[in-house]
């Protein structure tokens, strides 16, 4: 066989030690089925408090929104609950879910478009409102008069915001308003002074590029200033989410994953995925045409790290780091990080049913899982699984060495590939090993789940530690108290 070429997936010590306990995953996978998905309450503890430090690194105000649609479990938002961190909501079930977890209206966020009930419960309990148009504005404004209810608090969502220095690029996008367009709302603000409590303004761009973010950010300034001339008062900008995630333990085998799978491409080495799938790249009579179309997996600068640098970045227009901009505006600074707070919060486990050599010389390993139960491939990351052995299966004298593999699911279609990347393992698997997919928690293990084939979609426990021990409970029974009620 070639050399393996592996992209072992990063592991903070938490998430590393619960792998380590194989006998508590199998006794897991043997009573709750497969595929499996174990959340990490208190990583997400953790991972909050590594924001608030740049915080105070930066000697910023604000408030950090948990991006709910990362993840639909309740164990990680009630755990969430008993932090400093609030809650950034997208759908009216996710707002019953986090008013049910024990966040208090003060602390929850509706963002993104709205249905007339999800409005509607927003107003009525009186979280802020992340106003996506014009329209939804007046609504809420409409709703609030109707009922008498008190004044709900907004944000307004802008969006394609115009660069000064024409090298930045700002994409566009469906949500928010226009931010050339904000005089419409700033007009509707005006009209309805007691109805609708003005905090400030909002952006969130699906986007690794702090430049675009720092036009964005400058863009936002700009209306709060022009809020100040027309005697409204806001005082929060909120930067939105995409903070971003490393996955990878290993630069150098990212790198060397990536040059070897051009490689294969241009039908340099023998292919790296099931029929010679290029990722976005393609050969075109020998050259290289295309783009890889990849989640960036090995990523330093990312999650706490990335905001600390946004904070540093210089806008192009006013020259200088965000951070003194807000520390002379005196706004708050809200972020609404999803994928960046679940980092190293969950794995999803698969048993493995059957290993089978084909005539053509590959490897099959079918999974009791498919391909939306671990959607990595679908959001472009790729990564490795951890073999997870059948305690006491195998001795380490087997002797057995790396193989490439490539793992297929329980869905009787031909697309269905966990991914259509040969994964190398350390050992062959046999039938009752585990893969366990790492750091899975942020959309890779419940967003795109589904019934197929009346296949189960995975359980979901949550696992934490118990003096020396894990011990677990399934996600719905998780409360952040002790079974004898004091506090975590
Ligand atoms: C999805 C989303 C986020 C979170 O994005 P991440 O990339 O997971 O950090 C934040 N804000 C809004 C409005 C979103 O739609």
């Amino acid at each position: 066989m070639s050399t393996p070429l592996y992209l072992a997936p990063r592991l903070e010590p938490r998430l590393a030690s619960l792998l380590d306990d194989t006998e508590l995953l199998h006794r897991l996978t043997r009573a709750l089925g497969s595929p499996l998905n174990i959340v990490l309450p208190d990583q997400i503890a953790e991972n909050v408090g590594r924001f608030q430090e740049v915080y105070e690194k930066h000697r910023l105000a604000g408030t950090i929104y948990f991006a709910h649609k990362a993840n639909r479990s309740s164990a990680l938002v009630r755990r969430l609950a008993a932090t400093d961190a609030h809650i950034d909501i997208a759908s009216l079930h996710e707002l019953q879910h986090a008013l049910g977890c024990g966040f208090a209206p003060e602390r929850i966020m509706a963002t993104g478009p709205k249905s007339p009930e999800f409005l509607w419960l927003a107003a009525r309990t009186g979280v802020i409102v992340n106003v996506d148009s014009a329209d939804e504005l007046r609504t809420l404004a409409a709703l609030v008069e109707k009922h008498r209810l008190p004044a709900v608090r907004v944000l307004l969502r802008l969006s394609d915001f115009d660069s000064t220095g024409v090298t930045v690029l700002s994409r566009r996008s469906r949500f928010g308003t226009p931010a050339a367009s904000a005089t419409v709302l700033l007009d509707i603000l005006d009209k309805h002074r007691e109805s609708l409590d003005f905090l400030g303004v909002a952006y969130h761009l699906d986007t690794i590029g702090a430049a675009e973010k720092a036009t964005a950010f400058e863009g936002c300034l700009r209306v709060m200033n022009e809020c100040a001339a027309r005697g409204l008062r806001p005082r929060v900008v909120d930067i939105g989410g995409g903070f971003g995630v490393d996955y990878l333990a290993d630069g150098a085998q990212w790198e060397t994953y990536t040059s070897e799978l051009t490689n294969a491409v241009l039908g340099r080495r023998p292919a790296l995925t099931w029929q010679g799938h290029g990722y976005g790249l393609r050969n075109d009579g020998g050259t290289l045409r295309g783009t890889l179309g990849l989640y960036p997996a090995h990523r330093p600068v990312s999650g706490p790290r990335y905001f600390d640098e946004l904070l540093a970045t210089r806008g192009q227009s006013l020259g200088r780091p965000l951070a003194t901009l807000l520390l002379e505006s005196l706004y708050d600074l809200h972020i609404e990080p999803g994928r960046a707070l679940v980092d190293q919060c969950g794995v999803a486990l698969a048993r493995v049913l059957e290993v089978r050599d084909t005539p053509g010389g590959d490897c099959f390993v079918r999974l009791e899982m498919n391909a939306s139960d671990v959607s990595l491939e679908e959001h472009g990351v790729l990564m490795d699984p951890v073999l997870v052995e059948r305690p006491g299966a195998r001795g380490e004298a087997d002797g057995d060495g790396p193989v490439g593999v490539h793992l297929i699911g329980n869905l009787c279609l031909e697309a269905d590939f966990i991914t259509r990347r040969l994964v190398y393992l350390p050992r062959r698997p046999a039938p009752g090993d585990l893969l366990a997919f790492a750091n899975t928690a942020g959309y890779f293990m419940d967003f795109s789940a589904d019934h197929a084939l009346h296949q189960p979609i995975a359980r979901k426990v949550a696992a934490y530690r118990a003096g020396d021990r894990w011990d677990w409970c399934l996600d719905e029974n998780y409360w952040p108290i002790t079974s004898t009620g004091e506090d975590c």
